[in-house]
């Protein structure tokens, strides 16, 4: 019987991230996926600032920034009545091309497709020859021992039956996960929101035709309230993406009248090519946990948002990056005994936190349904009503690109291996971000006077920061995790910013990135102090 340490199921960018990460931390697995794929209506298309570091942290950024989306894009989102009806707002949003990075990051927001997002995941994965990726192969069954998971896989072209003892499974299986089910794990929250129609098509030239200023997100409003967006998916091969938020759920993509759509959109008959259709389930949940025994579930198959605030698979990139160290750890054998639960103590509360404010977004559309009769109109009371009526969509639907706090904010606060300092949390807003070193928090970025960030300090090891020459040497910090075989380094950083924002003369920083401990001295216990960040 074949043998592999962690065995993925499921190539969506989710477990084709964890590939890659397991890979990188040097650890072999095996990716089961059942399609060939190959991605025809994608749905991804932001790749958020959180996401964008990880891939800087795994040295993929660069092909990330150089996708096919044209770097000097506009990346704007506009309410419109129709794209040959009146503008009512705009947000801008600009072109990668002259833009700065946010100011807590060194990296920004990458508008990327999935068609083009899923190959880079894909070759950073196969860059690690750990990593093998079995495409058109499905998982049928698997059974947890205790001491690893017996897994049966096919393969689809050939009907061949394999037995694959795994030392552990990772469900990254999309929404109707059939490994969640099967592990009886239940999803909490407000469950189906809609269900929205994809049309795809292909309209060279468009935004030129309707006489329409660049952007990338159109949000159309007219007499019947607000009822679809329309997306430039892939500007050199002008493919666009019209979404109508929402169906009565009786529709195929066969009864949809198409051209009638596009008509509303435009504001008359338009001709465009169509590419494709599909008819989704717009779902708020959670996963009530993230593991069981050796299983474990990541992405969707544990949290199903709406995309208003694009936090889906970014959500589960971040799952795969908490994920990743702790089976690395295990699998060097210097994790300890609890660090594999935590993934699922400081995960979930992610996710929940994840569909909340992403349902709020979407829910934020609800208040533009009724009272537009006069929207269109070429008359005093029409330009009134459009002059209110922009600022508004702005301010409101216009939250859900307004989202650095969510991205950057999550935490681990009541995370068992995570040493808490007493001090307060700052506030946790969507839309504002506060820096903060805090055990728990993400270990905040800082401009260094050579160049580097304080982020490209945290890859595979644990990393203690001394902060100036006064700082304590933390000699037996690193002595107590040697002793315990956690590898860890010591950076000494000069810099008074970085130190402000940090805290403390000594920053424990895990291998993911995220603070595990701090403190002005070295602490009595640090062997206690060791054992508790490696779930000991
Ligand atoms: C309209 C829309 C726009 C979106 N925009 C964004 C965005 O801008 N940013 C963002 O972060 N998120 C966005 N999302 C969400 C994002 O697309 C999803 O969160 C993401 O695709 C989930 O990735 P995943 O890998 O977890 O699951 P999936 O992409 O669903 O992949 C799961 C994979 O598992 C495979 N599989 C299932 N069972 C088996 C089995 N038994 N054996 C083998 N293979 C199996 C499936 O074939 C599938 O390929 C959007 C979603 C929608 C609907």
């Amino acid at each position: 019987m074949r043998k592999v340490p962690v065995l993925i199921v499921g190539g969506g960018p989710v477990g084709l991230a964890l590939a890659g990460e397991l890979g990188w931390r040097g650890v072999s697995c095996l990716l089961v996926e059942q399609t060939d794929g190959s991605i025809v209506t994608p749905k991804m298309n932001e790749v958020n600032v959180r996401t964008m570091e990880f891939c800087r942290r795994w040295g993929i950024a660069d092909k990330v920034h150089n996708c096919p989306f044209p770097r000097d894009h506009a990346r704007d989102a506009v309410f419109v009545t129709s794209f040959t009806g009146y503008e009512l707002g705009r947000i801008p949003r600009p072109a990668v091309v002259g833009s700065k990075p946010e100011q807590w990051s060194p990296m920004r927001l990458q508008t990327c497709s999935q068609m083009w997002f899923d190959p880079i995941l894909r070759d950073f994965a196969l860059s690690s020859k750990g990593v093998e990726l079995r495409y058109r192969t499905r998982l049928e069954n698997f059974k947890d021992l205790g001491t690893g998971v017996t897994c049966e896989i096919v393969d689809l072209e050939t009907g061949k039956r394999e037995t694959v003892e795994a030392g552990y499974l990772v469900g990254c299986d999309g929404a109707t996960s059939a490994i969640r089910n099967e592990l009886g794990i239940g999803l909490t929250g407000q469950g189906v929101l809609g269900h929205p129609v994809h049309l795809f098509f292909r309209a060279p030239d468009f935004l030129k035709r309707v006489g329409k200023a660049e952007g990338t997100f159109f949000l159309a409003i007219d007499k019947g309230g607000l009822w679809a967006n329309i997306r430039v998916v892939d500007p050199v091969n002008a493919m666009w993406r019209l979404m109508m938020i929402d169906s009565d759920g009786k529709q195929t993509p066969e009864s949809i009248d198409r051209n009638a759509l596009i008509e509303r959109a435009v504001g008359k008959p338009f001709s465009v090519e169509w590419v494709g259709c599909s008819i989704w389930t717009r779902r708020s949940l959670v996963a009530e946990q993230y593991s069981k025994g050796r299983v474990f579930l990541a992405g969707d198959a544990v949290h199903q948002l709406s995309p208003t605030g694009a936090m889906g698979m970014n959500t589960g990139i971040g799952d795969v990056v908490d994920l990743g160290w702790k089976l690395a750890a295990v699998a060097q054998g210097w994790g300890g005994p609890n660090l594999l639960e935590s993934y699922s103590v400081e995960r979930q509360p992610i996710g929940a936190r994840a569909i909340n404010h992403t349902s709020e977004f979407h829910l934020s559309h609800g208040k533009f349904h009724d009272g537009f009769a006069t929207i269109e109109d070429d008359t005093e009371e029409g330009r009134t009503f459009r002059a209110e009526i922009g600022p508004e969509l702005v301010r409101e639907v216009g939250r859900m690109f307004r989202t650095i706090g969510l991205q950057l904010g999550y935490r681990y606060d009541d995370s068992p291996i995570i040493v808490p300092d007493g001090t307060e949390a700052v506030p946790d807003d969507p839309e504002t971000f506060i820096a903060s070193a805090r055990p728990g928090a993400r270990a905040p970025h800082v401009a260094l006077a050579d160049g580097r960030s304080m982020l490209d300090l945290y890859a595979r090891d644990y990393v203690l920061i001394r902060f100036g020459y006064k700082a304590p040497e933390g000699s037996e910090m690193v002595e107590a995790a040697k002793s315990r075989r956690v590898p860890i380094v010591v950076q000494r950083i000069d810099d008074a910013e970085a130190a402000s924002i940090y805290g403390a003369s000594l920053v424990l920083v895990r291998p993911d990135g995220h603070v595990a401990w701090r403190g002005d001295s070295v602490p009595n216990n640090p062997v206690e102090i060791i054992d508790r960040v490696r779930g000991g």
